[in-house]
């Protein structure tokens, strides 16, 4: 696929200066994203090579790019940090890419209000490290907080991080600026929010500032505990619901996200881990869940979820092994080291099926298959799962089939696909619902 034509490429140099890319090699690096597209998959997802990519630094800068995307018939894809892995920041051949990264500030922290306005790209270490130093901390985050952007987890959707108690990210955003296709600008709130921006992917606009709310800062308790089987975990998760526990944040994993965690080997040469020797503490390759909540409410918390923990058969690890679970919740992926590759796949259940799902991927998916889990609000259960595999292979095709096979599990006991992106395009009545599609 060539680059743009010679007058579209003027015309962007005209907005963006030396910010303008049309050689092969740049095209062809913004045209991937964090996950591996299979060959046999390639044909029938509707991506290809960029025909340029630019790198807007203001709000002005994009509607100058939609005015003119918009005039020359050009297709437009907005890129955050590329973390989100199912095709959603992939261009069609051709198209521009608007990478946002350039536009990562934080703008303003409103104290009444309890809110803080950023740019498209802030990443949410960054934000977060900016909050404490006011006392402040975000609501909720993703496990790619070190290097996910804003803009990107509300266009993408999800649920993270204190997830428990302020569900998705949308639900906590305020209002967002976006600039509209033919380049008008417009501020989105509430319910119009909700419907047109979130979950879109970007195809209804270009995100260039968003306002959510954020919380006090307050020491926290962390705790590990490991089930005898996914059963008595969702059984403890459906009582903790009922008892109405204010917990922050419940996540967990399977017996064999634990296992493959021990097998992992060391980084020989790596020059953080040669000074930082990693110890995994030797934790039992069975369902463990982490809980979170902050110091204030042990009073309400610790005896209640003790006893619910007791009665399905759970184990309190300790403090230590809670500690080192907390400390590596942002490093999902490290089990790529024995890959070399990882298939994903990732859905949403109600909990009340949660323990069949579970069951039925075990039975089906006869791969080992690393799961983690986040309980969020309204009794929703994310389950994120890879299969490590190896891209090189033949193979590979077929593992990536499994992703669907997790998907038609879920949808059979009412859940759905957690995204669409270019891979699950095709979920996006499941995921968006009919009105929205
Ligand atoms: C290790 C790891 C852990 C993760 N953990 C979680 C998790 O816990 N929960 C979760 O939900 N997700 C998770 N993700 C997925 C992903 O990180 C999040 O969705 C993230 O917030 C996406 O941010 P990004 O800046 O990388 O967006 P990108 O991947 O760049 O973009 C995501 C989508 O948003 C659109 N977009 C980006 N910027 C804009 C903009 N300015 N305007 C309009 N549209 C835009 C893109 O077109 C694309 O469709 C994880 C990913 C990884 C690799």
């Amino acid at each position: 696929m060539a680059p743009v034509s010679q007058h579209v490429r003027e015309s962007l140099q005209e907005i963006f200066g030396d910010r303008v890319r049309t050689d092969r090699v740049e095209r062809k690096m913004y045209s991937f994203d964090i996950g591996t597209m299979p060959r046999l998959v390639k044909p029938v997802v509707p991506a290809g090579l960029a025909g340029a990519a630019v790198r807007p630094q203001s709000e002005a800068e994009v509607v100058a790019l939609l005015e003119l995307a918009s005039r020359l018939s050009v297709a437009v894809v907005p890129r955050g940090w590329a973390t989100s892995g199912y095709g959603g920041v992939l261009p069609r051949a051709g198209a521009v890419v608007a990478d946002m990264s350039g536009m990562n500030r934080i703008l303003a922290l409103d104290h009444a209000n309890m809110t803080v306005t950023v740019e498209p790209s802030a990443i949410w270490q960054d934000i977060d490290r900016e909050l404490a130093k006011d006392g402040l901390t975000l609501r909720l985050y993703p496990s790619s907080t070190p290097s996910s952007g804003a803009a990107g987890w509300l266009a993408q959707g999800g649920a993270g991080f204190g997830s428990f108690e302020y569900g998705t990210f949308k639900e906590n955003v305020v209002s967002a600026r976006v600039v509209l296709p033919g380049g008008q600008v417009r501020e989105f709130a509430g319910s119009d929010l909700e419907r047109y921006v979130a979950d879109a992917e970007g195809i209804t606009g270009v995100i260039t500032q968003l306002t959510f709310r954020i919380r006090a800062l307050e020491p926290e308790v962390h705790h590990l505990f490991a089930f005898p089987d996914a059963r008595s975990l969702a059984m403890m998760l459906a009582d903790v619901s009922r008892a109405e526990l204010p917990l922050w944040s419940v996540t967990f994993l399977n017996p064999a996200s634990v296992s493959l965690k021990k097998q992992l080997p060391h980084r020989h040469g790596h020059p953080y881990e040669e000074a930082h020797p990693h110890v995994e503490p030797q934790l039992p390759e069975s369902y463990l869940a982490v809980v979170a909540y902050p110091e204030s409410r042990m009073p309400e918390i610790d005896e209640r979820l003790e006893e619910i923990v007791r009665i399905h058969g759970g184990i309190d690890l300790g403090p230590e092994a809670a500690e080192h679970e907390w400390e590596m919740r942002f490093s999902p992926i490290r089990l790529k080291r024995i890959g070399p590759s990882l298939v994903p796949t990732e859905v949403v259940v109600p909990l009340e099926s949660l323990a069949d799902v579970l069951a039925e991927i075990d039975a089906r998916i006869r791969q080992p298959f690393i799961l983690e889990g986040m309980h969020a609000k309204g009794d929703r259960i994310v389950l994120l799962g890879f299969i490590p595999h190896d891209e090189r292979l033949f193979a590979f095709n077929l593992a990536f089939a499994l992703s669907l096979s997790v998907i038609r599990i879920a949808k059979q006991h009412g859940g759905s696909a957690y995204s669409t992106g270019l891979y699950f395009r095709r979920e996006a009545q499941s995921v968006l619902g009919p009105e929205r599609v």
